[in-house]
């Protein structure tokens, strides 16, 4: 039997989607529990881009910096189809589920979920914000996009985000100036001059002090027109009652010598060194997480040592802020220090953008070779080579340099070992080792790291070499290897940083790509009392923004701009839902999608009545009015989409 319904299009359209493969077709069909989740990889805040672009800009932007040529300047796409594929850059994975999409313009991993415009790929490839991205494609573009572009509306509208950029740029002058001017800093101007830092460095790096005083922060950013909730915001002061953000606060950073954090040119967290070797405070003091600041996901130095990192390739990690000072003054520029002791993979998969290979240059004792094994497994994830460059006893990068200088430190680099081999003569020096209980011990502590490594040819030459080392057969060396295991972008520990996945049921999603591709859709949906309707709606926001948008799906730019005003997650779902193909007859689909909607609703409150009147109880005033709205509520069910629809 052939049904020639507008139903059976839905279906067909939901199926052609690549949608629902099990859809019923009971009454409930488009309406599957089953929830969608968009794992996303993130590199950047959940929160929607506040842009201080005016619309006809992103525009101009979106159609000027073609997708394919833009992603293709990173790495290489390969056409397959009508589509370009590659690897995906923000997951790990063997078989390329990255692609995109010339004629959508826009970019997507079914591995991992990522999606977007040019604009979200840049964001999150560079790890820029929205302005920044979009600043970036203008400037390939020749778009001049002047500060006084930016209307006094748009002016108003800047976002907490901004205000804390120029907060901490405010902070950032506060404690420099301190740091060079006032007679109670001498404390760390002698501390920083014990440590080979003069005036220039001070002011190249701006660095700071923060005086050692409980309120000084807080007058200083008062009195600069900063309010208590940006100051709070900001992490620069501390509540004294963690609950109660309105209520008492004191400066964070008291008696520190200040590191300002950068990402690209914008100060966004400081780390703060006490100055007494033997007080009970922290040594180091960070800036909370913030809007501005996702702990694990910035490098100390970046800012300054990108284009060193590009030239030789290799990045030098030092632990500490100073080493990396040190070292950069001292010519040796290639150089960043995570903020923390060990790598995180957001850090490493940054770090990958620039550079093959990571010098890992912890201090000689324990603790550095803890923190060396710590960073492996993020950095061996992004098929970084690692080596690692021993300190003599005693010394860190920042005390070799000033006493031996910086060739000796080059020499140390040049002759970092391979981090296996640094592994293997750590494990071959116990006086055990040449004991068969020994080797075996040692071999399954090797096994732990080599099984860390994805890159299939790294993989293989290093396990040549360690059961050479080990002298047992690569064969038996590989059984001990676990084999690695397809992690996704990022632990869970830092997971709560990234953006929300979207769950949405497929009649939401349907309505989405209808009112996104169809003009003549989009116009019946607008004609409908659609906001009136949605608000009824869980998780119908995104429908209703797309709705409430000035959109033109014939003109592809004016879904970039639509695109722009979304946060990642949104965008993520957008991309998926405009890479889908468009059914035929999107009118009569759209039609009965909304209608089914509508029954939907009638339904669950139907449902909602019948409910109250099993509660026991009920005053009989109360049963009458219930009873009424049932029948009321049927009517109403039964009248929805007579015209169109046959009877099912
Ligand atoms: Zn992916």
């Amino acid at each position: 039997m052939v049904d020639s319904s507008p139903r059976s299009h839905i279906f067909a359209a939901l199926r052609a989607g690549s949608v629902s493969k099990n859809t019923s077709r009971s009454d409930h069909a488009l309406v599957t529990r089953r929830a969608i989740n968009y794992p996303l990889s993130t590199v950047n805040s959940p929160h929607p881009p506040v842009s201080l672009i005016p619309p006809e800009i992103i525009e101009q932007i979106t159609a000027a910096n073609d997708i394919v040529e833009v992603i293709g300047a990173y790495f290489p796409l390969k056409r397959s189809g009508p589509v370009y594929k590659a690897l995906c850059p923000f997951h790990q994975e063997r078989t390329p589920s990255f692609t995109v999409n010339p004629q959508r313009q826009i970019f997507k991993c079914f591995g991992c979920g990522a999606g977007g415009s040019v604009i979200r790929f840049v964001m999150n490839y560079e790890n820029l914000d929205f302005v920044a991205a979009a600043k970036k494609l203008a400037e390939r573009a020749n778009i001049k996009i002047e500060e006084n572009e930016l209307s006094a509306e748009d002016a108003a509208r800047s976002s907490m985000a901004q205000r804390l950029k120029a907060l901490h740029a405010a902070a950032t002058e506060f404690f420099h100036w301190h740091l060079m001017k006032k007679p109670s800093a001498q404390i760390a101007r002698d501390y920083l001059k014990s440590r080979g830092v003069g005036g220039e460095v001070a002011k190249s790096w701006k660095l700071g002090y923060a005086p050692d005083e409980w309120d000084a922060m807080r007058d200083f950013a008062q009195t600069n027109g900063f309010s208590d909730e940006e100051l709070v915001a900001s992490g620069l002061v501390k509540l004294r009652d963690e609950e109660n953000p309105h209520g008492e606060f004191y400066d964070r950073f008291r008696a520190r010598v200040m590191f300002p954090i950068y990402k690209e040119d914008d100060v966004i967290a400081f780390s703060g060194r006490v100055l007494e070797a033997d007080a009970k405070a922290a040594k180091y003091v960070n800036s909370p997480e913030t809007m501005l600041f996702t702990k694990g996901a910035v490098l100390f130095g970046l800012n300054k040592s990108k284009r060193a990192l590009i030239e030789a390739k290799s990045a030098i990690v030092c632990e500490g802020q100073l080493d990396l000072i040190t070292a950069f003054e001292h010519g040796v520029q290639n150089v960043i220090a995570p903020q923390g002791t060990a790598f995180t993979d957001k850090q490493a998969r940054i770090l990958k953008r620039f550079v093959d290979e990571v010098v890992l240059c912890f201090d000689a004792d324990a603790a550095g070779e803890k923190a060396a094994e710590r960073s492996l497994a993020s950095l061996l994830a992004e098929s970084l080579l690692v080596r690692v460059a021993e300190m003599p006893p005693g010394e860190d990068p920042d005390s070799m340099i000033r006493g031996k200088g910086a060739e000796a430190f080059r020499e140390r680099i040049t002759a970092a070992k391979d981090f296996f081999d640094f592994q293997l003569d750590r494990l071959a020096s116990r006086p055990d080792f040449a004991t068969p209980r020994g080797k075996m011990q040692a071999a399954r502590k090797m096994a732990e790291s080599v099984s860390l490594i994805r890159d299939d040819i790294m993989r293989g030459a290093v396990v040549q070499r360690v059961a050479q080392r080990l002298e047992i057969s690569p064969q038996e060396f590989v059984k001990l290897l676990k084999t690695p295991t397809a992690k996704p972008l990022d632990q869970p520990s830092n997971s709560q940083t990234e953006a929300t996945p979207i769950v949405l049921d497929e009649l939401l999603r349907f309505l989405i790509r209808l009112a996104l591709r169809s003009t003549a859709a989009r116009e019946w949906l607008l004609a409908e009392p659609w906001d009136t309707v949605l608000k009824e709606e869980p998780n119908a926001e995104l429908l209703m923004k797309a709705l409430a948008a000035d959109i033109r799906p014939e003109n592809e730019t004016s879904i970039h701009v639509f695109l722009s005003t979304l946060n990642e997650s949104e965008e993520a779902l957008v991309s998926s839902v405009l890479a889908e193909e468009l059914p035929p007859q999107p009118t009569l689909i759209v039609h009965d999608c909304w209608r089914d909607l509508e029954r939907r609703q009638v339904r669950h409150r139907v449902a909602a009545a019948q409910a109250r009147l099993r509660a026991p109880n009920l005053p009989v005033e109360e049963v009458g009015k219930m009873q009424k709205e049932i029948v009321d509520l049927q009517k109403r069910l039964s009248d929805i989409s007579r015209p169109l629809s046959p009877p099912l």
